[in-house]
C-alpha cells in the first residue's frame, strides 16, 4: 500500500476540520451549555448531537465486533461512498475501478466528483478474477470498488480473490457488505484490523430494517475514519436516527429472527420460480433478494405492475439480461407474487 498521505487529496490532508462547539468541550462535568447558540427550550430537540455518535459507535463495537475507533457513521452507506471520493480522488486526475455489474451509487458518485470509472466485468458466474481488476488500475487508481454479496447479482465473490486484490492493489480498497447479515459465510469485515487499505461498508438498511432512518457505516483503520471524520458535516447524523437506531440495536434478536425468516422465504420462493414455465433460470445467492432470468423480462414486469407488485427489472443490465431482482417480502407478499406468475 502506498502511504496514506499519497492516497490522500493534498486539500484533505491538510485541511482544518470545523470545529464544533461540542468538540471544545469535552471531559468536564457540566450541566449549564451556554456555548453553542441553542435554544434553551423544547428538549432534547434543541441540542445539537454528538458529533461523533459515541454511544451509538459503543453499541455498534458489541454487535459488529468493531472499535468504536474503527467506525464511521454516514447519512446512509451512500455518505460513506461519496466521502471516499471526496477524501482520496483529484477530479479530472484520478480513476477508481470496480466490479460490473453491481450497485449503481459508485458511479453515480464518480460521475458527481468528476472521476473516471473503470468498470470491470464479472464472468458468467458473476465472479471476478483478482488479476483483471488489478490489470485495470494504474498510477491514478485510488479506490477499487468490491460488492460482496453483490448487487444486483445476489451472490457472493470469491473471498481468495477478494483478498488477493487487497494484498496486491495499492491503493484503497473498499468492500460493500450491506447484505453480509443474509449469507452463511462470515463476514469479512474484520480484516480491517490486518489490512490499512480496506474499508469495508454496512448499512442499517437491510438486515436491521431501519431504510428510512438512513445509516450506514464504513469500518477501516482509525488514520481513514480520522479522514471521513474531518470532511463530514459536523452534525452527519441526527438525534431521531441516533435514538432509533440505539433502539433496534437493544434487540438484535428480532434482526436475527427476521433474517432466518427472510431465508427460508427465499428457498421457498426460488424453489417455485424454478418450477415457473416462464421462467429459465434462478441465480444463487446470499442476499434478501435473487436474479431470475425469465422468458420476456419487460413484458413480465408490466405484467406485474398492473397487477399492483413491483419488482426490479434488470433486462438492461450487462449480464443480466431477461432478468428481474425480486426481494424477498412478507410471506403473503410472497405468496401473491407467486400466484400473479402462475396466471400469467
Ligand atoms: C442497499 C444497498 C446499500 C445501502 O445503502 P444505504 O445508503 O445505506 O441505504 C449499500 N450498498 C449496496 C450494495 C446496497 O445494495
Amino acid at each position: 500500500m502506498k502511504e496514506l498521505q499519497e492516497l490522500c487529496r493534498k486539500n484533505i490532508w491538510n485541511l482544518a476540520p470545523y470545529s464544533s462547539a461540542r468538540n471544545e468541550y469535552s471531559g468536564h462535568e457540566a450541566h449549564i451549555f451556554l456555548d453553542a447558540n441553542e435554544n434553551p427550550y423544547n428538549s432534547p430537540y434543541n441540542r445539537y448531537p454528538d458529533p461523533l455518535q459515541l454511544e451509538l459507535k459503543a453499541a455498534l463495537c458489541r454487535i459488529k465486533g468493531i472499535p468504536s475507533e474503527n467506525i464511521f457513521l454516514g447519512n446512509g452507506s451512500d455518505e460513506a461512498i461519496d466521502l471516499a471520493y471526496r477524501i482520496f480522488c483529484n477530479p479530472h486526475l484520478d480513476n477508481v475501478v470496480a466490479i460490473e455489474p453491481t450497485y449503481g451509487m459508485y458511479k453515480v458518485c464518480a460521475d458527481i466528483n468528476d472521476i473516471e470509472y473503470r468498470p470491470v466485468l464479472l464472468d458468467e458466474n458473476f465472479q471476478f478474477q483478482a488479476n483483471k481488476l488489478l490489470a485495470a488500475c494504474d498510477e491514478h487508481t485510488k479506490i477499487v470498488w468490491i460488492c460482496s454479496p453483490n448487487n444486483p447479482t445476489g451472490n457472493l465473490l470469491n473471498k481468495e480473490e477478494i483478498i488477493k486484490t487487497i494484498e496486491h492493489f495499492d491503493g484503497i480498497v473498499i468492500l460493500d457488505e450491506a447484505y453480509s447479515d443474509f449469507s452463511n459465510e462470515k463476514p469479512l469485515r474484520g480484516l480491517i484490523q490486518k489490512y490499512q487499505n480496506l474499508i469495508v461498508l454496512n448499512t442499517m438498511s437491510k438486515a436491521w430494517g431501519c431504510a428510512a432512518i438512513r445509516l450506514g457505516m464504513a469500518f477501516a483503520s482509525k488514520e481513514i475514519i480520522d479522514l471521513y471524520n474531518k470532511v463530514k458535516y459536523p452534525y452527519n447524523i441526527n438525534i431521531l436516527t441516533q435514538k432509533q437506531a440505539m433502539e433496534i440495536l437493544k434487540d438484535p434478536y428480532q434482526v436475527e429472527k427476521w433474517v432466518n425468516i427472510i431465508k427460508q422465504e427465499r428457498a421457498h420462493v426460488m424453489e417455485a420460480f424454478r418450477s415457473l414455465p416462464i421462467c429459465e433460470k434462478v441465480f444463487r445467492t446470499d442476499s434478501n433478494f435473487f436474479l431470475a432470468k425469465m422468458k420476456d423480462a419487460q413484458a413480465i414486469y408490466n405484467y406485474l405492475v398492473n397487477t399492483g407488485i413491483i419488482v426490479r427489472n434488470r433486462d438492461k443490465v450487462k449480464l443480466c439480461g431477461n432478468c428481474l431482482r425480486i426481494t424477498i417480502g412478507k410471506k403473503s407478499e410472497n405468496e401473491e407474487l407467486l400466484a400473479a406468475l402462475r396466471q400469467y
